[in-house]
């Protein structure tokens, strides 16, 4: 049968009725890619996965709790949309909120927003106001326009968000047919996380013994590391700035997360990001944004300090939460630029090395 989302596909585990309106752009189902290259590269014994959620419809894993809390916004009568947002949840609450026929209004921290992102929101016809004040502080007038003027706030702090994208774990479990060792992923507002735990522990708990619980893995970059360092970040710097966010709304369900399943949630650099980011997309062929990569950063980083320490293989696998085209100036910006040449074949053959 023709995949209609992920609503549709997993009804059963999430809190939607008859009544409720299915607001979808088919979601969901995004590919697990086996590294080829990777683990030879960075000296892991066992086998890496992307999931890479890039794949979604606006080009971000936000889609899967989008059409959950939009579609549960919409069977609630509700006029209007509400998010902060440092991109792709803006992007991502337009096009659904365009879908279902809603306003959406759209609360971005001042300064840089990836031009894809931004693109996206204006195109949906989101309403999208620069605040000039930090993601955290968007997202409190985003939460007191909920409360005090009734719009449905739509960010990950909404139940249903988690709901939505819990159902990434349940297509990793299906695609491995067992659960990962490890689980390596970025952590911002800390929801992602969350989610993904929670879609774990429901497989494990239908088939324990078939779904073991993996560790799960998380990681902040260096300038925004609220839980690694255990206080709220006043001014969070990062070049990745889907994870630029000083005090996360699921931070204690992240640390649970993390202590349930015995994983760790650390940092990595802007310059190990980078460095992630390049890896990735020159030696896989796949393209994520710098946040997604911290991933792969937190990966690199434990395979180096010796963390994997029998030489059991290793069944891996590493979230790419949003497409590299939503940032093309980031990567434009740090990688080598276009040769110039003259129009004539001996500068062509030499400038290629042939
Ligand atoms: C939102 C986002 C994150 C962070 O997810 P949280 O649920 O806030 O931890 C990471 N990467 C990308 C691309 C994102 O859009």
């Amino acid at each position: 049968m023709f995949y209609k989302g992920l609503i549709e596909k997993y009804r059963k585990f999430l809190p939607v009725t008859e009544q409720t309106p299915i607001i979808s752009l088919h979601e969901g189902n995004t590919p697990l890619i086996k590294a080829r290259n990777l683990p030879t590269q960075i000296g892991l014994i066992g086998e890496i996965y992307f999931k890479f959620e890039g794949m979604n419809p606006t080009g971000s894993f936000k889609d899967r709790g989008m059409t959950m809390a939009v579609s549960k916004a919409v069977e609630a009568r509700s006029k209007a949309v509400v998010c902060a947002s440092t991109g792709n949840t803006s992007a991502s609450a337009a096009a659904y909120a365009a879908r279902a026929g809603v306003k959406c209004v759209v609360l971005i921290p001042e300064g840089k927003i990836a031009l894809g992102k931004l693109s996206q929101a204006v195109m949906h016809g989101a309403e999208v106001l620069e605040i000039d004040g930090n993601f955290d502080d968007a997202l409190d007038f985003a939460r007191e326009l909920s409360v005090k003027y009734r719009l449905t706030l739509v960010n990950s702090v909404n139940p249903f968000r988690i709901e939505g994208q819990k159902t990434a774990s349940y297509e990793i479990c299906e695609s491995l047919k067992q659960s990962p060792d490890y689980q390596f992923m970025p952590v911002g507002n800390a929801g992602n996380i969350t989610a993904y735990w929670k879609g774990y522990k429901d497989y494990n708990k239908a088939e324990p013994s078939k779904y073991a619980l993996p560790k799960m893995m998380g990681f902040q970059a260096a300038g925004s590391a609220p839980i690694v360092e255990g206080r709220p970040i006043a001014k969070p710097e990062t070049i990745a700035t889907a994870i630029r966010i000083g005090n996360p709304a699921s931070w204690k369900t992240a640390e649970e997360a993390r202590d349930e399943s015995r994983g760790v949630i650390d940092k990595v650099t802007d310059d190990e990001i980078l460095e992630a980011y390049r890896i990735v997309a020159a030696t896989e062929g796949i393209f994520c944004e710098p946040a997604s990569a911290s991933s792969i950063a937190g990966l690199i980083k434990y395979v180096r300090q010796g963390y994997f320490k029998n030489n059991e293989p290793i069944k891996v696998v590493c979230v790419l939460t949003g497409h590299g085209l939503k940032d093309p100036d980031t990567a434009v910006a740090t990688a080598v630029k276009p040769k110039k040449v003259k129009a004539n074949m001996k500068d062509i053959i030499d400038a290629i090395g042939l």
